[in-house]
């Protein structure tokens, strides 16, 4: 029998402690083509969350050494390579190429510029975040409504916490990667659940699935959306909106 997404073609932007696992997940449930896209380096700290890299991975590009452990995982996973992190100059025309873009990136900047690329591509989005203990996953279809935006609005102003700065758990991530690759599967199904907010308190070990809402003044799908291009100047992080503008 062949799989509602035997033809799917998906593009995982970051392959950190959530891209790892969704890659896997995804290779495994037999997925057309899988892109991986990062211009990181396999550091000794990303070893105890980023499950595809071994100690030998250390200073590999992490898009490589990814690859070859999914090969190794999945022989017949036909696997694209992007040793490039989402850029404004190659965002929406990297994004067109596929059918679903799952992203698992560790910045604000890259999550809301991937949110607008796939939003002007027309294709969905599956974002995740986990810091600490608390994790999140959201699916976007191709026209929004609601979107990322509709959630968070725009790049924080203020210089946020990096991974590296705040903390992110190992199992926690683990868990919310395999999470966003459901919710990946389940769009690629043809499921509705565009607009399913999925949390994760790796605390109390809680989790919640609901329905976010479109709000009507988002900039991206709402009743006057006004993005429609990436302006490079949008997706600098702890610079205020009126230098983003001039
Ligand atoms: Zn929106």
């Amino acid at each position: 029998m062949t799989s509602a997404w035997a033809s799917a073609r998906v593009l995982v932007v970051g392959v950190g402690g959530l891209g790892c696992p969704a890659a896997i997940a995804l290779a495994r449930a037999g997925v057309g083509a899988l892109g991986i896209a990062d211009d990181d380096e396999v550091d000794i700290s990303n070893l105890h969350r980023q499950v595809l890299f071994e100690d030998d991975d250390v200073g590999r590009s992490k898009v490589r050494a990814a690859a070859t452990r999914l090969r190794e995982l999945v022989p017949s996973a036909e696997l694209e390579l992007h040793e490039t992190r989402l850029l404004p100059t190659n965002a929406v025309e990297l994004v067109a190429r596929y059918d679903l873009v799952v992203e698992g990136s560790d910045n604000f900047a890259t999550k809301f510029l991937a949110a607008d690329a796939c939003a002007i591509a027309k294709r969905p989005i599956v974002h995740a975040a986990a810091i600490r203990w608390h994790g999140t996953a959201l699916a976007v279809g191709p026209s929004g409504g609601p979107c990322y935006r509709c959630l968070f609005e725009d790049v924080p102003l203020e210089n946020v916490p990096n991974c590296a700065e705040a903390g992110v758990v190992g199992p926690m991530v683990g868990l919310v990667g395999a999470a966003q690759a459901d919710l990946a599967l389940s769009v690629l199904a043809g499921e509705d659940v565009f607009g399913e907010l999925f949390t994760f308190d790796g605390k109390s070990l809680v989790s919640r699935r609901r329905r976010v809402t479109r709000r009507a003044d988002c900039s991206l799908c709402g009743d006057a959306a006004h993005i429609q291009d990436i302006e490079p100047r949008r997706y600098v992080e702890g610079v205020c909106l009126s230098q983003r503008s001039t």
